[in-house]
């Protein structure tokens, strides 16, 4: 498989766009090699700008849940395109999105943005706004996409503990990012994913100074990790407890399962409401569209209704809501069925390919989201950022640029999840499944090798 063209490409985006990507991740240097151009994209396949088909794994990082280039949302994109692009007045399209996600989850209002970050960001200074509180707990490893706020994570050594020592809490966590000031980050307290013991000191520690714990409603950027059971209650359950006893909101970030997981995103698997919720990637249908709601009550603490500012010229854009609204529409039953049983016989095809070639794995799934770890012969769950770090992320390198030899597109990093559309349809399943044993030998190969 050529690649030249997209080399060259590589090369030329390098000079004018730094690193050559609009978003890290794309530049591929967590599995290394060059990045694929793409020139085209239609149902479960891109296309590259040498030609090459592959199979799409990736699905835009999750908004494409219908497959690429769907007839009836590129009618809807065309119809709304054709009456005119954006107005920066009201529209009917923007509320029969809101109608629709309001239908779809517990959430009474939502306001419309551009981004899953804007999103987040948007729904912190409302939290504070609310409750009138500064600290902001969320989970290291959890992205929330680039709010400056939440760029700390206390993954690496330099968390700062100093007012807690030998804790797992950090408070007043360091930026984890050149740029983020340490003020901005002192106000966030950084705990681990699945640890009840460290949310409770948390709260113990800071409870009436928490405005909100956020949460992704399943993780999918540590890797997919399941949100843990414990006594019979669910992660997300006991979160919405300890925050509500402490007078904090529960802020469940829905952005990458929303609309995928289930017609109601994690809510649809847990019924956990968050007090405040966060939608985006499936509702804008591949454009640019994001959300923030709650109960109409705490929504009217929002401009104009109430004091928290919050605006945007392109928020609720005519074209961007055609797409979600008809993607949104098309998202059926019937749809999740699919994704859902296509995702649990991937996840079995994957492990009998890899447990065939003796590579140690953990294939971990939130619902139809997955990802697989590479981890040591011993390890059976991955909980959390800390334990999802001892990965190798070079043998899923090696996995990685198989598949993509053999036409298969999987994400550039082992900390991302897979995803999958209506359109991979059983021709592109028996495509990505008789590429594994090659991937699994690959994988298998480099854990031998000096390199492990
Ligand atoms: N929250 C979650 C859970 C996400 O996965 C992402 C993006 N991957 C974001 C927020 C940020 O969204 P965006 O990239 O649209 O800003």
């Amino acid at each position: 498989m050529t690649d030249q063209r997209s080399v060259e490409a590589f090369a030329r985006a390098q000079t004018v766009i730094p690193g050559g990507v609009n978003s890290p991740v794309r530049a591929f240097r967590a599995v290394g090699g060059t990045p694929r151009f793409i020139a085209r994209a239609a149902v479960a396949y891109l296309y590259d700008v040498d030609g090459n088909e592959l199979v799409d794994l990736v699905c835009s990082w999750g908004p494409m849940l219908l497959g690429h280039a769907h007839p009836e949302v590129l009618a809807a994109v065309s119809a709304a395109a054709a009456r005119g692009t954006s107005y920066g007045a009201p529209t009917i399209a923007e509320v029969d999105l809101a109608a629709e996600i309001v239908d779809r989850t517990p959430v009474e209002q939502v306001r419309l943005v551009n981004s899953g970050t804007e999103a987040t960001m948007s729904v912190l200074r409302l939290a504070r706004g609310i409750t009138g509180r500064n600290k902001i707990v969320k989970f290291a490893g959890c992205y929330h996409g680039h709010v400056d706020a939440l760029l700390a994570s206390a993954g690496s050594g330099v968390a700062t503990l100093a007012h807690l020592p030998g804790s797992r809490v950090a408070g007043g966590a360091l930026p984890g990012t050149p740029g983020v000031t340490a003020a901005t980050t002192a106000d966030t307290i950084v705990v681990p994913y699945n640890d009840r013991d460290a949310v409770s000191e948390a709260f113990a520690t800071y409870g009436d100074e928490i405005a909100a714990v956020i949460t992704e409603a399943a993780p999918g950027n540590m890797g997919v990790i399941a949100p843990g059971v414990a006594d019979g209650v669910a992660f997300n359950a006991f979160l919405a407890e300890i925050a509500h006893r402490h007078g904090a909101l529960f802020i469940s970030d829905e952005v990458m399962t929303g609309f995928r997981v289930s017609r109601s995103g994690q809510y649809g698997l847990d019924g956990i409401a968050g007090d405040l919720m966060t939608f985006g990637k499936v509702m804008g249908g591949g454009f640019p569209a994001a959300a923030f709601g709650g109960s109409a009550e705490l929504m009217s603490h929002l401009a104009p209704v109430g004091g928290v500012y919050q605006a945007g010229t392109l928020s609720g854009n005519p074209v961007a809501c055609a797409a979600g609204l008809a993607t949104l529409r098309l998202a059926t039953a019937d749809v999740y069925a699919r994704i859902d049983s296509i995702s649990a016989t991937l996840r079995a095809e994957v492990g009998a390919a890899l447990s065939a070639a003796g590579v140690p794995h953990v294939i971990s799934n939130a619902g139809n989201m997955f990802s697989v770890f590479f981890v040591e012969p011993d390890v059976r769950v991955v909980r959390n950022y800390g334990e999802a770090s001892l990965q190798s992320t070079s043998a899923y390198a090696a996995f990685f640029h198989s598949m993509l030899d053999s036409g298969i597109y999987l994400p550039p990093s082992a900390y991302e999840a897979w995803f999958l559309s209506s359109t991979h349809d059983d021709g592109v399943m028996d495509k990505i499944v008789s590429a594994l044993p090659a991937a699994s030998a690959a994988a298998a190969r480099h854990r031998a090798g000096p390199h492990q």
